[in-house]
């Protein structure tokens, strides 16, 4: 671990000049514009980084809650819960990944972000496949019914 990764990176609101070891009151030496609100760029990325990985951890969760569970009144309920989570997870990665590409976040949010991110998609991609299901062996069960009866 190299000591400069613990600076907070904060940058100039205009023009994205990194102004570590300004104060408010300073002007940027980039643009000119004044140092009036000091905001940790990397501080704000990492709270979406951990966005992604609780939300992403949550959605697998729940969908592997509500598996074990199966079948249960509340499948499809908690199964469109765990997909919309996870899609939270999917949503956030990207904006983490493209603070990391800019500089804005420190490399370091990369691995626990992708793990988030990957337990979010299972998470999504298989509550959205069992809803799809749910909703298509409904739809079976009924044609068959109709079927039986007429
Ligand atoms: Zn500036």
């Amino acid at each position: 671990m190299s000591h400069e990764s613990k600076t907070p990176l904060v940058l100039c609101l205009k023009c994205r000049y990194e102004l570590s070891g300004f104060q408010l009151g300073d002007t940027c030496p980039e643009c000119g514009n004044d140092i009036n609100r000091l905001v940790d760029q990397t501080a704000l990325s990492s709270n979406k980084a951990a966005v992604v990985i609780s939300t992403g951890i949550l959605s697998l969760l729940i969908f592997i809650l509500t598996i074990v569970r199966f079948p249960s009144r509340n499948t499809m309920q908690w199964m469109s819960v765990a997909a919309v989570i996870g899609l939270i997870a999917i949503i956030y990665n990207v904006k983490v990944r493209d603070a990391i590409r800019t500089g804005r976040a420190p490399f370091s949010c990369l691995t626990p972000t992708k793990f988030g991110n990957v337990c979010g998609i299972i998470g999504f991609t298989l509550s959205t496949i069992m809803v799809v299901m749910l909703i298509v062996g409904s739809i079976l069960i009924s044609i068959f019914a109709n079927n039986v009866n007429a």
